[in-house]
């Protein structure tokens, strides 16, 4: 398997661990397979068999489609997946005896289910891919005898789950801005209760655009970047979006009896990442009937799927809501959907994004019906929306079934959009616990932590405040590389 660049065609084709530590391809675009493997009637019964088995083992025979063996051996792969996808890991299920299953299925009525996937370590479904990316780092780091040095930003989520992934890891460090005094206390005391060497948390005196900027103009300096080997792990990594795409066959073989059935997946969506897989299970052949798209009051993705219309706004005009990880308006995964819609025409990829920059918008409204194929429908939430349908799961479970925000957006759009006999399984991004203060506006009571995070806010807490400027940065990651 070699992988391509959405936006040239002729450029040379790489190998997995090529693109493994990349984040933009050189000429903008993003890394993707040249091809979707195609799973035939026969191979599909053969993965259900191997989900009875192990999440890992569907994992696998998945990942290997994707992964050259010179690239990672079958059997050094075999490890890798067996040590990211335990139950030990994945603990937090709301049935724990489903723990095994590492991505179960929780059923609200006979045609709709949630997938739990934020049973990991930081509570929300980034750690499903983050797990998988830092033993694979390791492993190739590893290999090739490099040191890779990870600059990010963040503004709660995906900073824990870098960090939870990567901490302890050889030839790794993470430095990880975030704004002083932003985050909920409890994603900060995830974060800075964290006390590994390699581990380095840098609260910037500013806001998250601020550590962002920072983050951009280290990177951006080309020689820095050689030399202290910058890397990151945002979410255009292509093996996040590869990771993902093992849960959508382990949600249709746990929701159905056999490969004749056919499922909708509802997501909760911002930067178009876990959708993405969804898109491509499809598109390998897994029975998918719908991919549901919800979006809070940032709802650039819901425009477009209505209108043909993508038309991102600027972050001042970005919503701050009670759903934070999809207040996004620039969906940095969603040039690989677009390459499939243009029929992998990657000089039309370019030139729609590039026009993009100067027109900030770009219309596909003449090919409103070739969008319809792909089984895409949408809808958006608002934070009326999202209090009312906590409460009324939470109710009509009799109080079993506490949900998140996120997955609060996207229970309610799959709702609003069901067919008759359409079975949904809504994914779950995140449990409740991470946001305490919706929870109690919507149901008048606080969530019931798991006792590994009662104490979390009060156990000491490792960040060094940094002022809001590059040249500190660049001193602490010199310092202590
Ligand atoms: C990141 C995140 C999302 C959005 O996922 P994308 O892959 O960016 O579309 C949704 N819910 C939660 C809880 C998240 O952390």
């Amino acid at each position: 398997m070699k992988y391509i660049s959405t936006r040239g065609q002729n450029s040379q084709k790489l190998s997995f661990n090529q693109i493994l530590l990349a984040g933009l391809a050189p000429d903008g675009g993003l890394y993707l397979p040249e091809t979707y493997p195609q799973i035939s009637a026969d191979e599909l019964q053969v993965l259900r068999e191997a989900s009875q088995k192990s999440y890992a083992e569907l994992a696998f025979l998945l990942l290997q489609k994707f992964i050259d063996s010179d690239d990672i051996s079958a059997q050094d792969l075999r490890k890798i997946v067996e040590k990211t996808y335990t139950p030990q890991i994945y603990k937090y299920s709301r049935l724990p005896e489903n723990a095994v299953q590492i991505t179960p299925l929780t059923k609200i009525n006979e045609n709709l289910y949630l997938q739990e996937l934020s049973n990991g370590p930081t509570l929300a479904f980034k750690d499903m891919a983050m797990q998988l990316l830092g033993n694979l780092f390791e492993f190739v780091l590893q290999k090739y005898n490099r040191q890779l040095n990870i600059l990010g930003a963040t503004s709660g989520d995906t900073g824990s789950a870098a960090e939870y992934a990567m901490k302890g890891k050889k030839n790794i460090r993470v430095f990880m801005l975030s704004p002083h005094g932003k985050m909920s206390d409890f994603q900060r005391a995830q974060m800075y209760s964290l006390n590994d060497e390699n581990i380095f948390n840098l609260a910037v005196k500013g806001m998250f655009d601020d550590a962002q900027d920072i983050v951009k103009a280290v990177s951006g300096d080309a020689e820095f970047k050689a030399k202290y080997a910058i890397g990151a792990v945002n979410s255009i990594n292509w093996a996040r979006v590869l990771a993902q795409i093992v849960y959508y066959f382990q949600g249709y073989f746990l929701a159905t009896a056999n490969n004749n059935q056919k499922i909708s997946f509802a997501v909760p969506t911002g930067n178009f990442g876990n959708i993405c897989a969804g898109h491509i299970a499809k598109q390998m052949g897994l029975p998918i009937e719908r991919l549901i798209l919800a979006t809070n009051e940032n709802d650039v993705l819901d425009e477009f799927f209505k209108s043909g219309i993508y038309r991102p706004r600027k972050s001042a005009e970005t919503f701050v809501t009670s759903s934070p990880s999809m207040d996004i308006s620039k969906a940095s995964n969603f040039e690989r959907f677009i390459y499939d819609v243009l029929e992998k025409n990657s000089a039309e990829v370019k030139k729609y994004f590039e026009n993009l920059v100067e027109n900030q918008q770009f219309s596909l409204q003449d090919k409103l019906t070739d969008l319809a194929k792909f089984g895409f429908i949408s809808g958006k939430s608002s934070h009326q929306d999202r209090l009312q349908t906590i409460k009324k799961i939470y109710q009509q479970t009799q109080g079993k079934i506490l949900i998140d925000t996120h997955t609060a957006d996207a229970v309610k759009v799959a709702t609003d959009l069901q067919n008759a006999d359409e079975k949904i399984v809504v994914l779950e991004t995140a449990q409740a616990v991470k946001f305490e203060k919706t929870i109690i506006e919507a149901i008048g009571e606080k969530p019931i932590r798991h006792s590994d995070f009662a104490n979390i806010e009060n156990l000491p807490q490792h960040f060094e405040v940094v002022e809001n400027n590059v040249a500190d940065v660049k001193k602490i990651i010199e310092k202590n590389c």
